[in-house]
Protein backbone atom coordinates (compact mmCIF):
# COMPACT_ATOMS: atom_id res chain seq x y z
CA UNK A 1 0.00 0.00 0.00
CA UNK A 2 1.69 3.38 -0.69
CA UNK A 3 2.45 5.85 1.95
CA UNK A 4 -0.10 8.28 2.54
CA UNK A 5 1.33 11.99 3.37
CA UNK A 6 -0.70 14.40 6.03
CA UNK A 7 0.33 17.78 7.77
CA UNK A 8 -0.43 16.13 11.62
CA UNK A 9 -1.46 13.09 12.70
CA UNK A 10 -3.60 12.47 15.57
CA UNK A 11 -3.53 9.48 17.90
CA UNK A 12 -7.01 9.46 19.73
CA UNK A 13 -10.42 10.15 19.32
CA UNK A 14 -11.58 10.92 22.62
CA UNK A 15 -12.55 14.75 23.00
CA UNK A 16 -9.09 16.28 22.56
CA UNK A 17 -8.35 14.78 19.15
CA UNK A 18 -11.70 15.51 17.80
CA UNK A 19 -12.02 18.90 18.86
CA UNK A 20 -7.96 19.38 17.78
CA UNK A 21 -8.75 17.26 14.49
CA UNK A 22 -12.14 19.72 14.10
CA UNK A 23 -9.75 22.91 14.68
CA UNK A 24 -6.80 21.93 12.03
CA UNK A 25 -9.22 20.59 9.67
CA UNK A 26 -10.97 24.02 9.64
CA UNK A 27 -8.22 25.88 9.15
CA UNK A 28 -6.68 24.01 6.00
CA UNK A 29 -4.95 20.95 7.16
CA UNK A 30 -4.47 17.40 6.03
CA UNK A 31 -5.21 15.30 9.49
CA UNK A 32 -5.32 11.92 9.91
CA UNK A 33 -7.02 10.75 13.53
CA UNK A 34 -6.28 6.90 14.97
CA UNK A 35 -8.26 5.23 17.17
CA UNK A 36 -8.55 1.71 18.04
CA UNK A 37 -12.64 2.19 18.87
CA UNK A 38 -12.41 3.70 22.06
CA UNK A 39 -10.73 0.86 23.79
CA UNK A 40 -9.85 2.93 26.67
CA UNK A 41 -11.41 6.04 25.96
CA UNK A 42 -12.59 8.47 29.33
CA UNK A 43 -14.54 10.58 27.12
CA UNK A 44 -17.16 7.79 26.27
CA UNK A 45 -17.77 7.50 29.88
CA UNK A 46 -18.00 10.91 31.30
CA UNK A 47 -21.50 12.68 32.19
CA UNK A 48 -19.57 15.63 30.31
CA UNK A 49 -20.53 18.32 33.22
CA UNK A 50 -20.18 21.78 32.64
CA UNK A 51 -18.92 23.42 35.82
CA UNK A 52 -16.92 26.82 35.97
CA UNK A 53 -17.00 27.06 39.19
CA UNK A 54 -15.60 23.46 40.61
CA UNK A 55 -14.66 22.11 43.52
CA UNK A 56 -15.68 23.05 47.71
CA UNK A 57 -14.53 26.22 47.27
CA UNK A 58 -16.08 27.25 44.36
CA UNK A 59 -12.91 28.78 42.99
CA UNK A 60 -12.86 30.61 39.90
CA UNK A 61 -10.25 30.20 37.58
CA UNK A 62 -8.63 33.47 35.79
CA UNK A 63 -9.15 31.22 32.41
CA UNK A 64 -12.89 30.15 32.81
CA UNK A 65 -14.38 33.12 30.73
CA UNK A 66 -12.43 31.86 28.01
CA UNK A 67 -12.90 28.24 28.48
CA UNK A 68 -16.44 29.03 28.79
CA UNK A 69 -17.34 30.70 25.92
CA UNK A 70 -14.99 28.72 23.45
CA UNK A 71 -17.22 25.72 24.91
CA UNK A 72 -20.39 27.35 24.72
CA UNK A 73 -19.40 28.66 21.01
CA UNK A 74 -17.92 25.17 19.88
CA UNK A 75 -20.51 22.94 21.04
CA UNK A 76 -23.48 25.39 19.53
CA UNK A 77 -21.47 25.87 15.78
CA UNK A 78 -21.51 21.55 15.79
CA UNK A 79 -25.07 22.15 17.04
CA UNK A 80 -25.72 24.00 14.10
CA UNK A 81 -23.55 22.63 11.56
CA UNK A 82 -25.02 18.82 12.71
CA UNK A 83 -28.92 19.40 13.50
CA UNK A 84 -28.84 17.95 16.95
CA UNK A 85 -28.40 19.75 20.35
CA UNK A 86 -25.14 18.28 21.89
CA UNK A 87 -24.48 21.06 24.74
CA UNK A 88 -27.87 20.34 27.18
CA UNK A 89 -27.60 23.99 29.41
CA UNK A 90 -29.50 23.44 32.56
CA UNK A 91 -29.19 25.22 36.23
CA UNK A 92 -27.11 23.58 38.79
CA UNK A 93 -28.28 23.77 42.30
CA UNK A 94 -24.78 23.52 44.49
CA UNK A 95 -25.37 21.84 47.76
CA UNK A 96 -23.12 22.81 50.95
CA UNK A 97 -21.68 19.97 52.52
CA UNK A 98 -21.56 22.16 55.75
CA UNK A 99 -22.89 25.30 57.33
CA UNK A 100 -19.04 26.71 56.65
CA UNK A 101 -19.52 26.17 53.07
CA UNK A 102 -21.80 29.03 52.62
CA UNK A 103 -18.62 31.54 53.65
CA UNK A 104 -16.65 30.28 50.27
CA UNK A 105 -20.55 31.17 48.48
CA UNK A 106 -20.57 34.84 49.94
CA UNK A 107 -16.57 35.63 49.00
CA UNK A 108 -17.66 34.30 45.70
CA UNK A 109 -20.92 36.46 45.14
CA UNK A 110 -19.00 39.23 46.17
CA UNK A 111 -16.62 38.64 43.00
CA UNK A 112 -17.71 40.89 40.18
CA UNK A 113 -16.96 38.62 37.77
CA UNK A 114 -18.44 35.78 39.01
CA UNK A 115 -21.37 37.41 38.18
CA UNK A 116 -24.00 35.70 35.68
CA UNK A 117 -22.42 32.66 36.93
CA UNK A 118 -24.03 32.71 40.60
CA UNK A 119 -27.49 32.86 41.82
CA UNK A 120 -29.30 33.18 45.52
CA UNK A 121 -29.32 30.76 48.07
CA UNK A 122 -31.90 28.78 49.50
CA UNK A 123 -32.06 27.46 52.85
CA UNK A 124 -32.88 23.36 53.90
CA UNK A 125 -36.82 24.03 54.12
CA UNK A 126 -36.95 25.52 50.59
CA UNK A 127 -35.12 23.52 48.11
CA UNK A 128 -36.03 23.99 44.66
CA UNK A 129 -36.17 19.99 44.23
CA UNK A 130 -37.87 17.61 46.85
CA UNK A 131 -34.35 15.79 48.25
CA UNK A 132 -32.95 16.60 51.23
CA UNK A 133 -30.33 19.67 50.98
CA UNK A 134 -29.59 19.95 55.45
CA UNK A 135 -27.27 23.15 54.59
CA UNK A 136 -28.83 24.67 52.19
CA UNK A 137 -27.44 25.71 48.57
CA UNK A 138 -27.45 28.14 45.68
CA UNK A 139 -28.37 28.10 42.02
CA UNK A 140 -25.41 28.14 39.24
CA UNK A 141 -26.03 29.05 35.98
CA UNK A 142 -24.07 28.92 32.51
CA UNK A 143 -24.22 25.04 33.72
CA UNK A 144 -24.97 21.91 31.57
CA UNK A 145 -23.89 18.28 30.26
CA UNK A 146 -22.18 17.63 26.84
CA UNK A 147 -23.58 14.40 25.25
CA UNK A 148 -20.06 13.35 24.94
CA UNK A 149 -20.91 9.54 23.17
CA UNK A 150 -22.89 11.47 20.37
CA UNK A 151 -20.42 14.15 19.72
CA UNK A 152 -17.91 11.43 19.41
CA UNK A 153 -19.88 9.67 16.80
CA UNK A 154 -20.72 12.76 14.89
CA UNK A 155 -17.12 13.76 14.30
CA UNK A 156 -16.14 10.03 14.11
CA UNK A 157 -18.65 10.31 10.81
CA UNK A 158 -17.49 13.84 9.39
CA UNK A 159 -13.65 12.75 9.88
CA UNK A 160 -14.87 9.55 8.04
CA UNK A 161 -16.18 11.35 5.36
CA UNK A 162 -13.45 13.34 4.84
CA UNK A 163 -10.89 10.17 5.02
CA UNK A 164 -9.56 11.83 7.67
CA UNK A 165 -10.07 8.83 10.11
CA UNK A 166 -7.95 5.37 10.45
CA UNK A 167 -9.95 2.36 12.67
CA UNK A 168 -7.06 0.74 14.27
CA UNK A 169 -4.05 0.56 17.54
CA UNK A 170 -0.90 2.35 16.94
CA UNK A 171 1.56 1.49 19.64
CA UNK A 172 3.26 4.75 20.67
CA UNK A 173 6.60 2.88 20.48
CA UNK A 174 6.20 1.84 16.61
CA UNK A 175 6.18 5.63 15.82
CA UNK A 176 9.35 6.63 14.17
CA UNK A 177 9.74 10.41 14.37
CA UNK A 178 13.17 11.53 12.28
CA UNK A 179 14.62 14.93 11.33
CA UNK A 180 11.93 16.14 8.80
CA UNK A 181 8.45 14.05 9.98
CA UNK A 182 7.20 11.30 11.16
CA UNK A 183 6.38 7.86 9.78
CA UNK A 184 3.81 5.07 11.53
CA UNK A 185 2.09 2.19 10.48
CA UNK A 186 -1.26 1.33 11.67
CA UNK A 187 -2.40 -2.70 9.78
CA UNK A 188 -1.27 -2.22 5.97
CA UNK A 189 -1.52 1.41 5.84
CA UNK A 190 1.88 3.37 5.96
CA UNK A 191 1.49 6.93 7.16
CA UNK A 192 4.11 9.98 6.60
CA UNK A 193 3.00 13.65 8.50
CA UNK A 194 5.28 16.88 9.60
CA UNK A 195 3.95 15.68 13.10
CA UNK A 196 1.83 13.82 15.51
CA UNK A 197 0.00 14.68 18.27
CA UNK A 198 -0.83 12.00 21.09
CA UNK A 199 -4.25 12.58 22.31
CA UNK A 200 -4.37 8.96 24.02
CA UNK A 201 -6.22 9.76 27.09
CA UNK A 202 -5.12 7.84 30.17
CA UNK A 203 -2.80 5.16 27.82
CA UNK A 204 -0.40 8.23 28.18
CA UNK A 205 0.72 6.97 31.51
CA UNK A 206 2.89 4.36 29.22
CA UNK A 207 4.02 5.92 26.21
CA UNK A 208 7.01 5.98 26.23
CA UNK A 209 7.61 9.29 24.44
CA UNK A 210 6.36 11.55 27.56
CA UNK A 211 6.72 9.01 29.85
CA UNK A 212 8.41 12.07 32.23
CA UNK A 213 5.29 14.49 32.36
CA UNK A 214 3.04 14.26 35.93
CA UNK A 215 0.27 12.86 34.83
CA UNK A 216 -2.03 11.88 37.55
CA UNK A 217 -5.29 9.11 36.10
CA UNK A 218 -8.10 8.36 38.49
CA UNK A 219 -10.29 6.11 37.86
CA UNK A 220 -14.20 6.70 38.07
CA UNK A 221 -17.40 5.08 38.17
CA UNK A 222 -21.00 5.90 37.27
CA UNK A 223 -24.58 4.88 36.98
CA UNK A 224 -27.46 5.18 34.83
CA UNK A 225 -30.66 4.70 36.97
CA UNK A 226 -34.37 3.99 35.18
CA UNK A 227 -36.73 7.39 35.39
CA UNK A 228 -39.28 7.25 37.87
CA UNK A 229 -42.23 9.74 38.46
CA UNK A 230 -39.63 12.47 39.88
CA UNK A 231 -37.87 14.68 36.69
CA UNK A 232 -35.68 17.13 38.06
CA UNK A 233 -35.36 20.59 36.60
CA UNK A 234 -31.84 20.93 37.36
CA UNK A 235 -28.33 19.16 37.87
CA UNK A 236 -28.14 18.13 41.60
CA UNK A 237 -23.97 18.77 42.49
CA UNK A 238 -23.63 17.90 46.55
CA UNK A 239 -20.77 15.68 47.56
CA UNK A 240 -22.00 13.49 44.38
CA UNK A 241 -23.76 14.73 41.30
CA UNK A 242 -27.00 13.37 39.92
CA UNK A 243 -27.87 14.75 36.01
CA UNK A 244 -31.39 14.35 34.66
CA UNK A 245 -30.48 13.34 30.63
CA UNK A 246 -32.44 14.77 27.96
CA UNK A 247 -33.47 10.83 27.47
CA UNK A 248 -35.68 10.71 30.75
CA UNK A 249 -33.17 8.55 32.31
CA UNK A 250 -30.35 9.70 35.32
CA UNK A 251 -26.90 9.86 35.30
CA UNK A 252 -25.10 9.80 39.08
CA UNK A 253 -21.50 9.95 39.44
CA UNK A 254 -18.74 9.65 40.29
CA UNK A 255 -16.50 7.94 42.10
CA UNK A 256 -12.65 8.93 42.39
CA UNK A 257 -10.22 6.36 43.00
CA UNK A 258 -6.59 7.40 43.08
CA UNK A 259 -4.87 3.88 43.98
CA UNK A 260 -6.87 1.21 41.41
CA UNK A 261 -6.68 2.32 37.84
CA UNK A 262 -8.10 -0.37 35.85
CA UNK A 263 -11.64 0.26 33.83
CA UNK A 264 -13.14 -2.57 35.63
CA UNK A 265 -16.88 -1.72 37.16
CA UNK A 266 -17.49 -2.82 41.15
CA UNK A 267 -19.91 -3.55 43.39
CA UNK A 268 -18.19 -1.34 45.67
CA UNK A 269 -18.56 1.86 43.85
CA UNK A 270 -21.88 1.06 42.61
CA UNK A 271 -22.65 0.62 46.72
CA UNK A 272 -20.87 3.78 47.21
CA UNK A 273 -23.51 5.79 44.72
CA UNK A 274 -26.40 4.56 45.20
CA UNK A 275 -26.00 5.05 49.07
CA UNK A 276 -25.33 8.93 47.82
CA UNK A 277 -29.13 8.66 46.17
CA UNK A 278 -30.15 7.37 49.22
CA UNK A 279 -29.17 10.15 51.59
CA UNK A 280 -30.41 12.79 49.03
CA UNK A 281 -33.82 10.87 48.68
CA UNK A 282 -34.20 8.54 52.02
CA UNK A 283 -37.87 8.05 51.39
CA UNK A 284 -37.53 7.04 47.60
CA UNK A 285 -37.81 3.23 47.02
CA UNK A 286 -34.83 0.81 45.09
CA UNK A 287 -33.84 2.51 41.72
CA UNK A 288 -33.51 0.54 39.20
CA UNK A 289 -29.96 0.77 37.71
CA UNK A 290 -29.92 0.67 33.47
CA UNK A 291 -25.89 0.79 33.59
CA UNK A 292 -22.48 1.04 34.99
CA UNK A 293 -19.63 2.77 33.63
CA UNK A 294 -16.11 2.97 34.60
CA UNK A 295 -13.23 5.05 32.79
CA UNK A 296 -10.11 6.70 34.09
CA UNK A 297 -9.60 10.82 34.01
CA UNK A 298 -6.20 11.75 32.64
CA UNK A 299 -5.77 14.19 35.31
CA UNK A 300 -2.22 16.15 35.53
CA UNK A 301 -0.35 16.93 39.15
CA UNK A 302 -1.13 20.66 38.76
CA UNK A 303 -4.87 20.12 37.43
CA UNK A 304 -3.78 22.05 34.27
CA UNK A 305 -3.44 20.55 30.82
CA UNK A 306 -0.38 19.16 29.54
CA UNK A 307 0.11 20.77 25.84
CA UNK A 308 3.16 21.23 23.67
CA UNK A 309 6.56 19.88 22.04
CA UNK A 310 8.53 16.84 23.20
CA UNK A 311 11.93 18.52 24.28
CA UNK A 312 14.23 16.40 21.76
CA UNK A 313 11.67 15.07 19.49
CA UNK A 314 10.43 18.26 17.93
CA UNK A 315 7.99 15.93 15.83
CA UNK A 316 5.66 14.43 18.31
CA UNK A 317 3.30 16.54 20.36
CA UNK A 318 1.05 16.07 23.54
CA UNK A 319 -2.44 17.34 24.12
CA UNK A 320 -3.55 15.81 27.45
CA UNK A 321 -4.07 16.21 31.48
CA UNK A 322 -7.68 17.37 30.65
CA UNK A 323 -8.28 15.62 33.88
CA UNK A 324 -12.05 16.05 34.93
CA UNK A 325 -13.38 18.93 33.40
CA UNK A 326 -12.21 18.19 29.70
CA UNK A 327 -16.08 19.26 28.63
CA UNK A 328 -15.29 22.67 29.83
CA UNK A 329 -11.73 23.15 28.83
CA UNK A 330 -10.89 21.64 25.44
CA UNK A 331 -12.84 23.24 22.83
CA UNK A 332 -10.19 26.65 23.97
CA UNK A 333 -6.83 24.42 24.35
CA UNK A 334 -7.71 22.68 21.21
CA UNK A 335 -8.22 25.70 19.23
CA UNK A 336 -5.47 27.58 21.13
CA UNK A 337 -3.19 24.37 20.24
CA UNK A 338 -4.52 24.45 16.17
CA UNK A 339 -3.61 28.47 16.55
CA UNK A 340 0.11 27.01 17.63
CA UNK A 341 0.41 24.70 15.38
CA UNK A 342 -0.77 26.63 12.16
CA UNK A 343 -0.35 30.53 12.74
CA UNK A 344 2.19 30.21 15.55
CA UNK A 345 0.38 32.05 17.92
CA UNK A 346 1.72 31.68 21.94
CA UNK A 347 0.72 28.70 23.89
CA UNK A 348 -1.29 29.31 27.23
CA UNK A 349 1.95 29.17 29.46
CA UNK A 350 -0.34 27.38 32.41
CA UNK A 351 -0.91 24.57 29.93
CA UNK A 352 2.65 24.35 28.52
CA UNK A 353 4.61 21.38 29.24
CA UNK A 354 7.66 23.39 29.37
CA UNK A 355 6.86 25.04 33.02
CA UNK A 356 7.98 21.07 34.60
CA UNK A 357 11.22 22.01 32.44
C1 LIG B 1 -16.39 8.63 35.59
C2 LIG B 1 -15.94 9.86 34.86
C3 LIG B 1 -16.73 11.01 34.90
C4 LIG B 1 -16.33 12.14 34.22
N1 LIG B 1 -17.16 13.23 34.23
C5 LIG B 1 -16.79 14.36 33.58
C6 LIG B 1 -17.65 15.48 33.54
O1 LIG B 1 -18.77 15.46 34.07
N2 LIG B 1 -17.22 16.60 32.87
C7 LIG B 1 -16.01 16.63 32.24
O2 LIG B 1 -15.68 17.66 31.64
N3 LIG B 1 -15.17 15.58 32.27
C8 LIG B 1 -15.54 14.45 32.91
N4 LIG B 1 -14.70 13.37 32.91
C9 LIG B 1 -13.36 13.53 32.32
C10 LIG B 1 -13.39 13.49 30.80
O3 LIG B 1 -13.78 12.21 30.41
C11 LIG B 1 -12.00 13.83 30.23
O4 LIG B 1 -11.58 15.11 30.65
C12 LIG B 1 -11.95 13.83 28.70
O5 LIG B 1 -12.96 13.05 28.15
C13 LIG B 1 -10.59 13.34 28.21
O6 LIG B 1 -10.63 13.19 26.82
P1 LIG B 1 -9.35 12.69 26.02
O7 LIG B 1 -9.70 12.79 24.58
O8 LIG B 1 -8.13 13.39 26.52
O9 LIG B 1 -9.16 11.14 26.44
P2 LIG B 1 -10.02 9.84 26.04
O10 LIG B 1 -11.45 10.19 25.98
O11 LIG B 1 -9.61 8.75 26.96
O12 LIG B 1 -9.58 9.50 24.56
C14 LIG B 1 -8.40 8.80 24.22
C15 LIG B 1 -8.68 7.97 22.97
O13 LIG B 1 -7.46 7.49 22.43
C16 LIG B 1 -7.58 6.11 22.12
N5 LIG B 1 -6.23 5.54 22.17
C17 LIG B 1 -5.32 5.63 23.18
N6 LIG B 1 -4.17 5.01 22.85
C18 LIG B 1 -4.33 4.54 21.60
C19 LIG B 1 -3.47 3.82 20.71
N7 LIG B 1 -2.23 3.46 21.05
N8 LIG B 1 -3.95 3.50 19.46
C20 LIG B 1 -5.21 3.85 19.08
N9 LIG B 1 -6.07 4.55 19.90
C21 LIG B 1 -5.63 4.88 21.14
C22 LIG B 1 -8.54 5.59 23.21
O14 LIG B 1 -9.15 4.34 22.90
C23 LIG B 1 -9.55 6.74 23.26
O15 LIG B 1 -10.56 6.60 22.28
C24 LIG B 1 -15.10 12.18 33.52
C25 LIG B 1 -14.32 11.02 33.47
C26 LIG B 1 -14.73 9.87 34.12
C27 LIG B 1 -13.89 8.64 34.02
Amino acid sequence: MPERKFDTLILGQGLAGSALAWALINAGQRVCVIDDGHRSSSSMVAAGLINPLAGLRFNRRPEVADWLSAAEHWYADLARQFGQPLLHPLPMLRLFRSAEQRRFYHRRVQDPASRGLIGPTFDSGHCPEPIAAPFGGFTQQRTGYVDLPLLLATLHDWLAARDALLPGELPPGQIEPDARGVSARVGAHRLRAERLVFCDGARARTNPWFRALPLVPEKGEILNIASGEWRPRHIINGAYWLVPLASGELRLGATHEHGRIDAEISAAAREELLAALHALRPEAGMQRITRQQAGIRPGSSDRYPLIGRHPEQHRLWVFNGFGARGALIIPWYAQRLAAHLHGGAALPAEADIRRFA
